[in-house]
């Protein structure tokens, strides 16, 4: 069952999205060589509770990390801890807050320094496929024409979709209907309508698609090796098109960190 929001809901939601914003862009100037994942949970935690708000993740199921951390061909899920970041990693950081209730889950993948062409390469194309995929979440729109608009992108520049994996809507609970699969056919699924909240988030690999499962069976890498990268927003669908309650790109930090 899909629960629609209000417009006054939608603006609550905003208000953990703002939160979880503000949390992305300290972590963006603190990712480096030679911080550990763990100390970016720490930063994270302590900045989301000052703000009267809560991580989402912590307990969730378990999970222990305020944030998920995952550097590499690590896709998502990434527990925090004392793996320092090299000189030429990537690492996607997942986030997610709840304020007053209310969910907001977004993520993005840093360049930890000069990337290699591969990798910026696989940055780029997944951030635009989110950027993509925004303008589809209006009212009247239908849900494969999200996952077209990804797949489209991706495909184009010969990286892969992982399928496995999906976005979801959010609102009172960070895991609501529907499922948001990355690829589909245009004018095919659900009708979108104005009060849906989903969380877009396009997880693509620079090899083959399909995914392995880590011993701590939270981290989860693509089965070859080859690096990931995810980028996401919680998307209002509203009167007036989309909103992106999480607006990360906005900053003016950038994705780039320093060297
Ligand atoms: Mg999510």
């Amino acid at each position: 069952m899909i629960i629609k929001k209000t417009p006054e809901e939608v603006e609550r939601m905003a208000a953990a999205g703002a939160v979880l914003v503000r949390t992305m862009n300290l972590l963006a100037g603190k990712v480096r060589p030679g911080v550990s994942t763990g100390e970016l949970d720490r930063a994270a935690e302590r900045f989301i509770t000052s703000q009267g708000a809560v991580p989402a993740f912590k307990g969730y199921r378990g999970f222990p990390g305020s944030i998920c951390a995952s550097p590499n061909s690590m896709i998502v899920h990434g527990i925090p801890g004392p793996y320092k970041l090299h000189r030429g990693d990537i690492l996607s950081v997942d986030i997610g807050v709840i304020l007053d209730g209310w969910v907001a889950d977004a993520a993005r993948t840093f360049a930890v320094g000069p990337i290699t062409p591969i990798a910026g390469k696989l940055l780029r194309v997944t951030e635009e496929s989110l950027m993509a995929a925004v303008p589809q979440c209006r009212p009247g729109n239908r849900l494969g024409d999200i996952g077209d608009a990804v797949q489209r992108h991706v495909e184009a520049n010969g990286l892969s979709i992982v399928r496995t994996l999906v976005g979801h809507g959010i609102g009172r609970e960070m895991h609501e209907d529907p499922q948001i699969p990355n690829y589909g056919e245009p004018g095919t699924g659900i009708a979108l309508e104005e009060g849906m909240v989903l969380a877009v988030e396009p997880m693509v690999t620079a090899g083959r698609h399909a995914i392995r499962v880590a011993d701590d069976r939270w981290s989860i890498f693509s089965q070859d090796g080859s690096l990931a990268a995810h980028f996401e927003f919680t998307i209002a669908v509203t009167a007036d098109g989309p909103r992106i309650l999480t607006p990360w790109h906005e900053a003016s930090s950038g994705g780039r960190a320093a060297a």
